[in-house]
């Protein structure tokens, strides 16, 4: 839409409508009392390159249709995108997937223990990290190779789809091989390279919104790996950064119905990063179901004292059967039940 100043004369109109004409847009003279509006329906980008705003009698150039694309609920997308990971459905009115496991492989026994418990409570997906990325280079980066291969035994021994991180676009190959989710974490949500490669790869694909990413950008990156052709994309809110320190990062919630509102995907929510907090984790998980969420990401550890990460924010093992009782109780109310 291009608003013309009150002083705009028929002729600056004209030369707003003759330029926008140029680039195949289908164009609009919106005179009102006091200025008169132009719209332009079409392809955006090719309105942005012309450089209205530099034209006699132009007040300013507002966007009105949406930046992300592919992602949007605008365009060709009306319906929520629902898929299935061997046999869990993921998005849809119906259910609530419950994605619980270490923040790390750190070791057989210690995955396939928490595995179990997840499992058996009614997790619909196994998460943990093999390749971490870290703050400080000198901190543990995970197994790597190994830890994939710790999480297929988790995966063949409990049935649970896994979801973990592919962190470096070399290793794409090897993780899609493990991996029944790809993960892109937080900190690589526009990078950008490894999102179209994400993309390539023919698995569903966990997004994290990123620390100081705003919706838009996570939907435009969504958009990277849509492109590609894959459609199976999950948004996952896991907390961004804001003045507040009490907490590791703040949960905003209100993403999630902002992004049922303006895309098509399934969004979940991450309470044990947003936190930081075990504590933290539940009433941040009841608030997900209630505000609409898909389902969570939660870490969990049998002796988090010990963890190699995020001890703090892991809810303990021996607690996630009840944990995993009252999310659902919350979830069903609305009208959701575990994958
Ligand atoms: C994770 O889920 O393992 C993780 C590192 O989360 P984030 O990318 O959201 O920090
Ligand atoms: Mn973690």
């Amino acid at each position: 839409m291009i608003v013309m100043t009150p002083e705009a004369t028929k002729a600056e109109i004209e030369a707003v409508r003759e330029r926008l004409e140029t680039t195949g847009v289908h164009v609009l003279v919106l005179p009102g009392e006091m200025v008169t509006a132009i719209g332009a329906i079409g392809d955006p980008e090719g309105v942005r390159e012309l450089g209205l705003e530099g034209m006699a009698g132009v007040d300013r150039v507002v966007p009105i249709s949406r930046p992300y694309k592919l992602a949007s609920s605008e365009l060709a997308h009306h319906e929520p995108t629902v898929f299935a990971v061997d046999g869990h459905t993921i998005g849809g009115p119906a259910t609530f997937a419950l994605i619980a496991g270490p923040c790390t492989v750190e070791s057989r026994d210690q995955t396939l223990g928490v595995a179990r418990i997840v499992a058996a409570a009614g997790a619909c997906m196994l998460r943990g990290g093999a390749f971490k990325p870290r703050t400080s280079p000198f901190a543990f980066k995970g197994l790597g190779a190994p830890g994939l291969e710790i999480l297929a035994e988790a995966r063949a021994e409990t049935g649970l789809p896994v979801v973990t991180e592919l962190l470096d676009a070399a290793l794409a190959d090897l993780v899609a091989r493990h991996a029944d989710v790809i993960q892109i974490g937080a900190r690589n949500m526009q990078n950008y390279a490894l999102l179209e490669v994400a993309g390539k790869l023919g698995k569903p694909v966990l997004l994290k919104r990123g620390l100081s990413s705003s919706l838009d950008e996570l939907l435009m990156a969504a958009d990277y790996v849509l492109k590609e052709g894959n459609e199976r994309v999950i948004l996952c809110e896991r907390g961004i950064r804001t003045f507040e320190t009490a907490t590791r990062f703040t949960l905003d919630l209100s993403a999630v119905p902002w992004l049922k509102l303006h895309s098509h995907l399934p969004v979940i929510v991450d309470p044990s990063h947003a936190s930081g907090d075990r504590r933290l984790v539940e009433p941040l998980a009841r608030g997900a179901a209630a505000v609409g969420a898909d389902g969570i990401i939660v870490e969990v550890h049998e002796d988090p004292e010990i963890a190699l990460c995020d001890g703090p924010q892991a809810l303990y093992a021996r607690d996630f059967q009840g944990f995993a009782d009252r999310v659902a109780a919350h979830a069903a109310l609305g009208g959701r039940s575990l994958a």
